[in-house]
C-alpha cells in the first residue's frame, strides 16, 4: 500500500458522516475522510468509528470455546484458593475487625487471580460474561472453603469474613475484566 508523499496534501472534502464539516483528515486505516467530530484517537493514530469499534470489539466478542475455558481457568484457580481458605482462614461465625481487615487482602488476592487465570484462559477476553465465570468461581471457592474446613452451614451463613472475601473478590475481579 502506498501512502501519499508528504508534499502532497489530502485534498479538502465533506466529511461521510457530517456532511456541513469539510475536512482534510483520513482514518489512518480505511482512509475514509474524519473530522475532528467524529475521529476516534488510536495507539496507532487517528481512526474512523467502524475502524476504531473493529480494533476495541475482539476482547467482548467470544465463542462458547472462550466461555469454557474461561470457566477451566477459573475453576482451576477457584479450587486451591478454596482449600487455603479452608486452611489459614476457616469459617467460625465470629468475626473481628483484624478478620474483616485481612478479609480484604485475601478477597482482592483471591479476585485478581481469579481474574488473571479466567483472562489468561480466554485468550484476553473480557466484558460481563467473563466477569460472570469469575463471580460463580469466587462463589465456588467459597463453597470449597465450608466444605473443607468441615463447618456446619449454619456458621457458614453467619460467617461475615467469608461473605467478605468473596465480595471483595468480586470487586477487585470486575475490575480488572471490566
Ligand atoms: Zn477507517
Ligand atoms: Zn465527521
Amino acid at each position: 500500500m502506498t501512502s501519499p508523499s508528504p508534499s502532497v496534501p489530502s485534498p479538502i472534502v465533506a466529511c461521510p458522516r457530517h456532511p456541513a464539516v469539510e475536512t482534510a483528515l483520513t482514518c489512518g486505516r480505511c482512509e475514509t475522510p474524519i473530522c475532528p467530530q467524529c475521529m476516534v484517537h488510536s495507539p496507532g493514530g487517528i481512526r474512523c468509528p467502524d475502524c476504531a469499534q473493529m480494533k476495541r470489539l475482539p476482547m467482548y466478542t467470544m465463542g462458547f470455546s472462550h466461555i469454557a475455558r474461561a470457566v477451566a481457568g477459573g475453576v482451576a484457580v477457584a479450587l486451591p484458593l478454596g482449600f487455603l481458605g479452608a486452611l489459614i482462614l476457616p469459617p467460625t461465625g465470629r468475626s473481628s475487625f483484624f478478620m474483616l481487615f485481612f478479609a480484604l487482602f485475601m478477597g482482592t488476592g483471591a479476585g485478581t487471580l481469579v481474574a488473571e487465570a479466567i483472562t489468561r484462559a480466554s485468550g484476553g477476553k473480557r466484558g460481563p460474561v467473563m466477569i460472570g465465570v469469575a463471580v460463580a468461581a469466587l462463589i465456588a471457592a467459597w463453597g470449597v472453603r465450608v466444605v473443607l474446613s468441615g463447618a456446619s452451614w449454619e456458621v457458614a451463613v453467619r460467617d461475615l469474613v467469608g461473605f467478605a472475601i468473596v465480595g471483595f473478590g468480586i470487586a477487585a475481579a470486575s475490575n480488572r475484566l471490566r
